[in-house]
């Protein structure tokens, strides 16, 4: 039987235990996905009549409550799909310090060929189906956006466990990635993308890592393709560019666009909107196959969309030399060997994406505390602000100019405090997989990501007096 998603996902964790001192009976543990729930359940379509649609949710792991990850939409969604990324939720959560075990869900529905109404006829049943089996609620399984999903769904969700649901005072909690209009937090909708990117700077920061793929530190001017410009990458792409990065290169499931003089990526998504494709856009080259962008000149490569995108058959025709997983999974484990033999460095997706589930973090906080993070400080630290521009003056004599003035007064708003501690997340734990890669001569980021994620998860069982 060929290796399937879930296969791949455990060739990376037994590569990375042979890292560790954790005995076979807890990696047994670790790596089984300990609950899957699937579903079928009947809808009404438009024209009146019944489909019967196929869901699952899995749980991969319970060392820490609730699971955590977000629920796809597409028709090619299964059961060895939903483990795998449920199994790289479990990993990413413990490489960014979140404290969730991993989740996942899918639906097997095309969202783009069916209509908001139907839509949410189907994810209204959904949730009712996993709150029938508690699959979900705040303190067992929060969802979150995934592929073919956004914070449409997850107020859907959130509409549909607040009458069903157990637990009326928590029901905000039971799933984050909610618009802000409907208590979601400031933030998250960039989070994914924004994240990556600054896996990528914490990388480019370091000359003895860089120097060597004859590449300069620092990402201003560095040229990067985008495969998969959905949510995720769009705001990959804008964070990038935000730092004077050059995007080159985008794909979209029906073609992709090359440029090396870079893209005006907001214009690139107008036009999609307006006809449809990304042919015809001016200046640029069109390529009919979407999967032909990844073997354009870049400097970096940021895969957003969909696992398996870099295989045996297309990694030796890369020509970038870093590759950044915004998606989960999207280089599969033949295509990791060849671009380490390479010299190509892979930021691997439980560290590089994890800027989304880090920002649900702070949103389930937020809808758990039932305040807001600015409300207890802001006003504090305005007159907090204002008493130390007033003893500056003072002792000074001096009057600080307007614009310097209002710079100092200035205090935080909720996205200021979840910028900072995202940036803070990603750089603690940049150090915490840098470090061993380095010093322990590990073979290559994703292998210290999944060494520092196994210990974690063998810590909290030992916490908790299993396996002592
Ligand atoms: N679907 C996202 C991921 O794969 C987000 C999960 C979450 O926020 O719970 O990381």
């Amino acid at each position: 039987m060929p290796a399937s998603f879930f296969d791949d996902v455990n060739h990376y964790f037994d590569a990375a235990s042979r890292h560790t001192d954790v005995g076979p009976d807890v990696l047994n543990q670790i790596r089984a996905c300990n609950a899957v729930y699937r579903l079928r359940f009947p809808v009404r379509q438009d024209d009146g009549e019944i489909v019967v649609i196929e869901g699952y949710r899995a749980e991969h792991s319970h060392h820490r409550l609730p699971t955590k990850g977000g629920i796809r939409y597409a028709l090619d969604v299964s059961q060895t799909e939903v483990m795998a990324l449920a199994a790289l939720m479990t990993y990413k959560c413990a490489v960014v310090d979140v404290p969730f075990g991993g989740a996942k869900g899918g639906v097997c529905v095309d969202p783009r060929a069916e209509s908001a109404s139907f839509l949410e006829r189907v994810t209204r049943r959904y949730t009712s189906e996993l709150i029938r089996k508690r699959f979900i609620g705040p303190d067992v399984d929060v969802p979150a956006p995934d592929v073919g999903t956004s914070e449409r769904e997850m107020g859907w969700i959130y509409d549909t466990y607040k009458v069903y649901g157990p637990d009326t005072l928590n029901a905000l909690a039971c799933v984050t990635g909610k618009a802000t209009s409907v208590h979601g937090v400031a933030g998250r909708r960039e989070a994914t993308g924004l994240g990556a990117v600054i896996a990528l700077e914490h990388f480019l920061a370091e000359a003895e890592d860089v120097t060597p793929l004859g590449l300069e530190t620092g990402l201003a001017g560095k040229r990067i393709i985008v495969p998969g410009l959905g949510k995720v990458g769009l705001h990959a792409a804008l964070a990038a560019i935000d730092r004077d990065a050059i995007i080159v290169g985008v794909s979209v499931s029906d073609g992709a666009l090359y440029d090396e003089g870079g893209l005006d990526v907001e214009a690139v998504i107008r036009h999609r909107s307006e006809t449809g494709s990304l042919r015809g856009f001016a200046d640029a080259r069109f390529l009919a196959d979407p999967d032909g962008i990844l073997e354009e000149p870049c400097d970096v490569l940021i895969p957003s969309a969909l696992e398996h995108q870099i295989r045996a058959d297309n990694a030796r025709r890369l020509q970038a030399k870093v590759i950044v997983e915004a998606a989960n999974g999207p280089v599969d484990p033949e295509a990791d060997a060849i671009l380490r033999e390479a010299g190509i460095v892979v930021l691997p997706d439980i560290y590089a994406n994890a800027g989304g589930v880090v920002v649900s973090y702070f949103e389930w906080i937020k809808n758990l505390s039932h305040v807001s993070f600015e409300r207890m400080t802001r006003r504090y630290q305005q007159i907090a602000n204002n008493r130390l521009l007033n003893v500056l003056t003072r002792l000074t004599g001096k009057t600080l100019p307007p614009e310097d003035a209002a710079v100092l007064l200035q205090a935080p708003n909720e996205i200021d405090f979840v910028r900072t501690a995202l940036e803070n997340t990603m750089a603690i734990s940049y150090e915490k997989i840098r470090e061993p890669w380095k010093k322990k001569s590990l073979p290559d980021l994703r292998t210290s990501a999944y060494r520092m994620a196994i210990e974690s998860v063998a810590n909290a069982y030992a916490l908790d007096g299993i396996f002592p």
